[in-house]
């Protein structure tokens, strides 16, 4: 038998990762900055409340032995337990997971659900492995992470790499420790274990209600727009289509293979087809090849980067022609990026409002397992776009009436929210 150490996140990978975490801290630190909380209570924000590293032994299909990393880190727990995804990519690592962690206590405080923020992750490339092997780390990991988890404490859910699928093994793998069938560990799990209607296409949905009320905003109508959107994923693909909806013109679509474009707006049902028979948007016929980096630069109305943290970085913000951007992934512009774009003009929707319709439908999906009360999907939706909705006209006036960015205002609202839930519960000992 051969027993392998799977490749580590690479260098670069770890870079973007302490890139990520700095990020997040600089976001953390501008807000601490004009609240004026003391050192203490900075770094009690600023610091993730448990971090928790664990190997996981996958047996291969062909009877090796493979060693992964897997972590979860619980960023803070003071208005209700954790929440936040699991990521499978080989670029996950420790400081990656901590600045998503982070990001998800901001997002669910911002839009005033009962969670604090986690986020776990496993460094792998999950298509270079089977689903039965799959299975096996994902159970593997759950049982690592169990003394973590549970529906009081911390709640994991779909991120990049996973889906129903792995919340579907989750769950059960944690029942079956237990003892007992616990569907509200996990959320985004399939309708038929106690998954919402709804959840699989919040994210994207949540997205598309914002990025029309930001163009409303700006006083531009839908349908004489056009958009760019990086990754087409669970956020980006929805994102697209919803958008294409209300008539605007998707101009250039990327995804973790290439990039391409159609002047006159991609057919994004043909696409989708396209997609489902190859894996890629790659060789869309009705569409021409485009640099994948130069989307983000592209003559367009709204840019929705839905794909992965630090894109938008300071060499390539002065470039940005868009004028609204629309954060559908986590982290996706840097601090030296943000600062740029707010000279410029260009309107940021962070992304702690921008891609929380996942968690907002998570918190649904939660809220029904535990009163094994089931809604329709209009239910869901109408609540969705209700919280999104209510939330960006409060961040619109507080970032109106204060004279700040978007995030600005945003991430001051959200660490208020914790760090008054922490004061009010006062410290133990
Ligand atoms: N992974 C998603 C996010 O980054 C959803 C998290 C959740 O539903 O808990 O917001």
């Amino acid at each position: 038998m051969t027993i392998i150490q799977a490749a580590p996140a690479t260098t670069d990978a770890r870079d973007r990762g302490a890139q990520a975490w700095a990020n997040a801290q600089r976001q953390l630190t501008d807000a601490v900055e004009i609240l004026e909380y003391t050192d203490g209570l900075h770094q009690l924000l600023a610091t993730p409340r448990r971090e928790l590293t664990v190997s996981v032994p996958l047996r291969r299909d062909n009877g090796d032995v493979e060693v992964l990393t897997g972590y979860r880190v619980q960023h803070n727990f003071s208005r209700g337990p954790a929440k936040g995804g699991l990521r499978f990519s080989p670029d996950v690592s420790l400081d990656e997971v901590r600045a998503l962690s982070m990001w998800m206590t901001w997002k669910c405080a911002l839009l005033d659900v009962p969670y604090g923020g986690a986020k776990g992750g496993i460094t792998i490339d999950p298509r270079r492995y089977s689903t039965r092997e799959l299975e096996r780390v994902t159970r593997r990991y759950t049982s690592e992470i169990l003394p973590l988890i549970g529906p009081e404490r911390d709640i994991p859910a779909p991120d990049i790499g996973t889906d129903e699928r792995t919340m579907a093994w989750m769950m059960d793998t944690y029942s079956v420790n237990v003892g007992y069938t616990v569907p509200s560990v996990v959320t985004g799990k399939p309708v038929s274990i106690g998954g919402s209607l709804g959840r699989a296409s919040a994210t994207s949905k949540g997205v598309a209600y914002i990025a029309i009320a930001a163009l409303e905003h700006l006083g531009l109508r839908p349908e004489r727009c056009s958009a760019a959107i990086q990754g087409f994923g669970k956020v980006g693909a929805g994102a697209a289509e919803l958008l294409a909806e209300a008539g605007v013109k998707i101009r250039a679509i990327s995804d973790q293979y290439g990039a391409i474009y159609a002047n006159e707006g991609i057919d994004l049902p043909a696409l989708v087809e396209h997609v489902n028979l190859t894996g890629t948007v790659v060789g869309f016929a009705k569409s021409d090849p485009l640099d994948p980096p130069s989307l983000l630069e592209l003559d367009v109305d709204v840019l929705v980067p839905a794909a992965v943290e630090g894109v938008l970085t300071a060499t390539n913000a002065p470039r940005v022609r868009a004028k609204l951007i629309v954060e559908g992934a986590n982290g996706p512009t840097t601090a030296a990026a943000d600062q740029i774009l707010n000279e410029l003009g260009v309107l940021v929707v962070p992304d702690i409002l921008a891609n929380a319709g996942g968690v907002i439908v998570s918190y649904f999906e939660w809220v029904q397992g535990n009163q094994s009360y089931w809604w329709t999907a209009a239910e869901v939706d109408e609540r969705l776009k209700q919280r999104m909705l209510s939330a960006w006209d409060s961040l619109l006036r507080a970032s109106t009436l204060a004279g700040r960015s978007l995030r600005s205002a945003a991430t001051i609202a959200a660490v208020q929210r914790v760090a008054d839930a922490h004061l009010i519960r006062g410290m133990y000992p």
